[in-house]
């Protein structure tokens, strides 16, 4: 496992962040034959509701229903991300052992502190894995450089602070999404499944799922899908030709 050239890598503070904010872009990709991998920075262990051990069992079973090729977990602490000369480093690995075509990532204004990290790590990882005199080692061998200049943040918690750049029609995926989000009962109320008993968060009321399901109807409306995941991009978006756009 040196140089794997998968299409697309997503970066996420926490497992169950993509699958909150992108498992239908991310599952739907599968589904179309791109390889997929996910580099969680933490394993959630300071979430309130489960445990390291629960969470690494659902992020299994959520990247089985979306059908993502590779998942890592950088076991940074939870709580506490920052943008460190370590937690670059690692995500510079992470790039040039990917080498991917697109990376998706948090987005810079966030309620959890850990998600606006990951995309300060994101932004300068990926600026500095392009560089040749940036030196990191995989497995006792000095890496390639990689430049890509499209990367992507998903919404989570917040909305974005300007308007989305593009929508992703998730109207194939949206039962996918949920199943995978579903996977995290632990997090999210799953009847009959979830310890009705734990403490109460955001995310384990019974009406959470419904709200990500409002949210996603509320973005295709904009565009005239059933249900849509938005997204902006950090760099201008180029196209070779405007029949990219043709469909
Ligand atoms: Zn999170």
């Amino acid at each position: 496992m040196k140089n794997l050239e998968i299409d697309v890598l997503c970066f996420a503070a926490h497992p169950d962040d993509i699958e909150l904010a992108a498992s239908g872009t991310v599952s739907k990709l599968c589904i179309e034959g791109k390889s997929v991998a996910i580099v969680d920075f933490t394993a959630g262990e300071m979430g309130t509701r489960g445990s390291k051990e629960i969470r690494a069992e659902e992020a299994k079973n959520a990247s089985k229903i979306m059908g993502i090729k590779y998942r890592e977990c950088l076991n940074f602490p939870d709580g506490n991300l920052s943008l460190t000369e370590e937690t670059e480093k690692a995500a510079i690995i992470c790039i040039r052992k990917y080498r991917p075509k697109v990376v998706i990532m948090n987005s810079e204004f966030e309620r959890h502190p850990d998600h606006e990290a990951v995309h300060k790590i994101i932004r300068k990882a990926m600026f500095k894995s392009g560089l040749l005199k940036v030196e990191t080692t995989f497995e006792g061998e000095i890496q390639k450089p990689h430049r890509i200049r499209k990367m992507y943040s998903y919404m989570q918690s917040y909305e974005f602070l300007r308007k989305p750049d593009f929508f992703v029609d998730i109207t194939d995926s949206f039962q996918t999404k949920m199943d995978a989000i579903r996977a995290y009962s632990s997090q999210v109320f799953v009847p009959g499944v979830s310890d009705e008993g734990g403490p109460t968060t955001r995310l384990s009321r019974p009406e959470f799922l419904q709200e990500v399901e409002s949210r996603a109807i509320a973005h295709g409306m904009l565009v005239g899908f059933r249900y849509a995941e938005a997204f902006y991009s950090v760099e201008p978006i180029g196209f070779k030709s405007l029949s990219e756009m043709v469909w």
